[in-house]
């Protein structure tokens, strides 16, 4: 029994090629769409997909380690 499924583009609504199973969990994951060419950031748990909004500015050089 195979319980992946396949993420979907949160920008067009088609399938990506990236799948995630029931206990995946995905933190700031560049999902990449090949249908809209788009890389979204999302997080994923328990087959759940979240969308991370994040200010452009954020990957600036970090001023701590
Ligand atoms: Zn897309």
């Amino acid at each position: 029994m195979d319980n992946s499924q396949w993420i979907i583009c949160p920008v067009c609504g088609n399938k990506t090629r990236d799948r995630i199973k029931k206990d995946t969990v995905l933190k700031n994951y560049p999902l990449y769409c090949p249908k809209c060419k788009q890389e979204t950031l999302i997080e994923a748990k328990n087959l759940h997909i979240t969308v991370i909004k994040e200010p452009d500015a954020l990957d600036a050089e970090p001023m701590n380690l």
